[in-house]
């Protein structure tokens, strides 16, 4: 049984309708990273995944519809919003007395272990916490519940980049196993592409992409062309074409590496490279230098 299945998943706010028939697959212990523009309608599926709101369209998640087994649900996810959703005039003791009140799968020691690594005293109010220590703290909750799936939506929003690689860093070496599914979504997709097995782009509440990464890398190839060979690299028709340090860097989709390595530098191009090339309508002809 898949982790997540959507069919159709489709849900309107009154007139507009911010996920359009989506259809999605993601198996256990995959780590899916969903990307996509503001608005694009990526907290709206993970709302509808959680049992947050109703939709139509068919929706299983760990087998069970998110919408009238919530409850049942629940005991087998965890769930971040972004840091910011911890009340400041709580203390850690009572957050930790709250989850523990809440949720089933909740190993209290685990969370007390993971912030005696930290400074966070038990009597602080988070309100006096810096954003890096709520996100331990947030961390530490999080990661103590024994869930099947964790779906982070923007964990590390306002967040400095060395406690963002941190977070990251401890999802993946303390947090993550095989049994385990994860699904986040960021705007910061240079910082996850390495942990994902995974990537969905969402745009306009369609399914633009949908891959791993494994065959993402097999299919899109990006080359630093040598100033030479441009004219070769441009007859082989590349998705994009963008300057980088004065350089011609050409995307290409589905061309074989053995035509493509002559021509320069090879490399995976950057899931925000993609998205960008994939969503711009703009002729990779016209292009010598773009966003
Ligand atoms: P961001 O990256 O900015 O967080 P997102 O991809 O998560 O964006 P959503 O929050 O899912 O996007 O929003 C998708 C669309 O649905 C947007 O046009 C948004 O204005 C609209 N929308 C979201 N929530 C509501 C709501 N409660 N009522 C009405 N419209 C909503």
């Amino acid at each position: 049984m898949a982790c997540i299945e959507a069919r159709g998943l489709t849900k309107a706010y009154g007139k507009h309708v911010a996920v359009k028939g989506i259809d999605l697959t993601v198996e256990r212990g995959r780590i899916v990273g969903l990307i996509g523009p503001n608005g694009a309608g990526k907290t709206t599926a993970l709302k509808a995944m959680l049992g947050l709101t109703p939709f139509k369209g068919d929706l299983r998640v760990l087998g069970r519809d998110p919408w009238s087994e919530r409850d049942l649900l629940m005991q087998d996810v965890s769930f971040i919003a972004d840091v910011a959703v911890l009340p400041r005039w709580l203390r850690v003791s009572q957050a930790l007395d709250y989850v523990a009140g809440v949720h089933p799968r909740f190993d209290r020691a685990r969370a007390e272990r993971s912030l005696a690594q930290t400074v966070i005293k038990r009597d602080s109010k988070v309100g006096v916490l810096s954003k890096g220590m709520v996100t331990q703290l947030h961390l530490a909750l999080v990661m103590a519940i024994e869930a099947k799936l964790l779906v982070l939506d923007e964990p590390t929003l306002g967040l400095d980049i060395l406690f963002r690689k941190q977070f990251y860093d401890t999802l993946i070496n303390d947090y993550y196993d095989d049994d385990r599914t994860i699904v986040i979504t960021t705007h910061h997709a240079e910082e996850i592409e390495h942990i994902l097995t995974d990537v969905v782009f969402i745009n306009d509440g369609r399914i633009a992409l949908n891959s791993s990464m494994d065959a993402l890398a097999a299919r899109y190839v990006e080359v630093r062309v040598d100033p030479a060979q441009l004219e070769h690299a441009r007859a082989l028709k590349p998705i994009r074409e963008r300057q980088v340090f004065g350089r011609s860097t050409l995307l290409f989709d589905g061309v074989a590496m053995e035509a493509l390595e002559p021509l320069g530098e090879v490399r995976m191009p950057g899931i925000a490279d993609l998205f960008v090339a994939l969503l711009s309508n703009t002729p990779a002809a016209n292009t010598g230098v773009n966003a």
